[in-house]
């Protein structure tokens, strides 16, 4: 673990560490007042319950809760962007699979907070292990949770379908923090959390 958090210092990522959720929890609604705030897709930020306590400070737009592409188009214009990960890579790469697109776009779209809340269990080997985890494990369990119809929702296996249900379209791998956003955090708990 030591080495994936300085690789991931190394490529301009800030690190925050956390052995529980609710402390993380704690960390984002103490730190983000007055602005507006998206959330992508995940059941990490779920689990951390903070869309409501986010919300008495901040505007927030979450398809979560406000389902349909007008609320994506807010997320990806947001001032801060929170969302997860579906694994980071020993070299402190951080990898992304959507159907849509549009966790991706928030993420790279200008910003001046980016935040991955991600729990150990995202922390992968080498770049292709990471690769394996997000198609592999993180697509078939997110399919099976949104009740897709896909054959991976079936079994938990990856069969690279081209069902309309598809919720693996495009990949983002973030090798270093990119220049529009003023900071991209990685909010790491020491629990297993999300798929
Ligand atoms: S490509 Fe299809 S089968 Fe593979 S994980 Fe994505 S939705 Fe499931």
């Amino acid at each position: 673990m030591a080495n994936v958090i300085e690789n991931l210092k190394k490529n301009g990522f800030t690190v925050t560490e956390f052995d529980a959720k609710e402390a993380a929890a704690d960390y984002l609604v103490d730190s983000i007042h007055g602005k507006t705030v998206g959330m992508g897709g995940s059941a990490t930020l779920g689990a951390l319950d903070i869309y409501d306590r986010l919300k008495a400070d901040n505007t927030v737009y979450w398809h979560a809760k406000e389902p349909g592409a007008d609320t994506c188009i807010h997320e990806i214009n947001a001032q801060v962007f929170l969302t997860s990960a579906n694994a980071i890579s020993e070299e402190g790469y951080i990898l992304n699979i959507d159907g849509q697109g549009n966790r991706l776009a928030a993420s790279t779209m200008k910003k001046e907070r980016v935040i991955f809340v991600v729990g150990q269990n995202k922390l992968s080997g080498p770049f292709p292990e990471a690769l394996e985890r997000a198609r592999n494990i993180a697509g078939p369990l997110n399919a099976k949770r949104l009740n897709k119809k896909t054959p991976c929702a079936v079994d938990g296996v990856c069969h690279d379908c081209h069902s309309p249900d598809r919720i693996c379209n495009a990949l983002l791998v973030l090798w270093g923090k990119t220049m529009w956003a003023d900071s991209m955090e990685v909010v790491l708990i020491h629990e297993d959390l999300g798929f």
